[in-house]
């Protein structure tokens, strides 16, 4: 997907970019491959592909859920910046909160906000498992969202304590997606969500296949959740 693509594509979609927003996805993609040279960022660089399997990819979120009436997201293990940097530069009003457990790339990520001119987005170091435990961050987002960060029974422990009650947690998931909704029930439950809906779709050229599942939170998560890092991945609520 060239660049000229994407934004036609997403006009299609009823996301008009302006010029100013164009250049900082062009901004987006250059600094992501000079800063890749240096650090294990994205096995992507090809821009076409960056356009369609990272910035196209990131925004088919905004399909599955409004974000005009979200005040702030979460994005737990987002990498490069992915899915919440492309969210953001589409909807800057947005306050979004980034955390991840790999210094190298926050440090990216936060000279990449500086360069595309982002204002409030906020970047935590630290694993989910205790930044969820942190009292300023515990059920007080109206969105946590994550992409490719781990199966959904781990994924809901980890994000689903993030979101305040009403809230609803996003999960961006490849062609497993409704295997992994099915394995997740459990988990679901116990940290006080409830399943809303499945939105998929299929990149426009690439064709892989993609399911964005959404999570709402009906009660508060137990305080004994998440577990002490690791153990969600190692022993998952199924
Ligand atoms: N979401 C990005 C994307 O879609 O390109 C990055 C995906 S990358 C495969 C997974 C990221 O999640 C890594 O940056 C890793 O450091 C982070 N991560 C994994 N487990 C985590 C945890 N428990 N807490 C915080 N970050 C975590």
């Amino acid at each position: 997907m060239s660049k000229h693509q994407f934004a036609s594509w997403l006009q299609e979609d009823g996301i008009q970019l302006t010029e100013k927003q164009e250049k900082q996805f062009d901004l987006y993609y250059r600094m992501l491959v000079d800063w890749n040279k240096k650090m294990n960022l994205t096995g992507i660089t090809d821009e076409d592909e960056v356009y369609e399997k990272h910035f196209y990819d990131s925004l088919t979120a905004l399909f599955a859920h409004n974000f005009q009436k979200v005040k702030n997201v979460v994005d737990i293990g987002a990498g490069a910046g992915f899915p919440s940097i492309p969210i953001k530069i589409c909807f800057p009003h947005l306050k979004v909160v980034i955390v991840d457990s790999l210094k190298k790339r926050m440090t990216f990520l936060e000279h990449l906000a500086e360069e595309l001119d982002l204002q409030e987005v906020d970047f935590l170091h630290g694993r989910a498992e205790d930044v969820a435990h942190i009292s300023a961050h515990r059920e007080k987002y109206d969105v946590s969202i994550a992409r490719a960060v781990a199966r959904m029974s781990v994924l809901t422990e980890l994000c689903l304590p993030f979101v305040k009650r009403g809230g609803t947690f996003l999960a961006m998931k490849g062609s497993t997606g409704l295997e992994e909704k099915e394995e997740a029930g459990k988990a679901c439950r116990m940290i006080g969500g409830r399943w809303l809906d499945s939105y998929s779709l299929t990149l426009p050229n690439e064709k892989s296949e993609r399911y964005i599942l959404r999570m709402e939170k009906i009660d508060s998560t137990p305080k004994s959740y998440p577990r002490k890092p690791g153990t969600p991945s190692k022993k998952p609520l199924v």
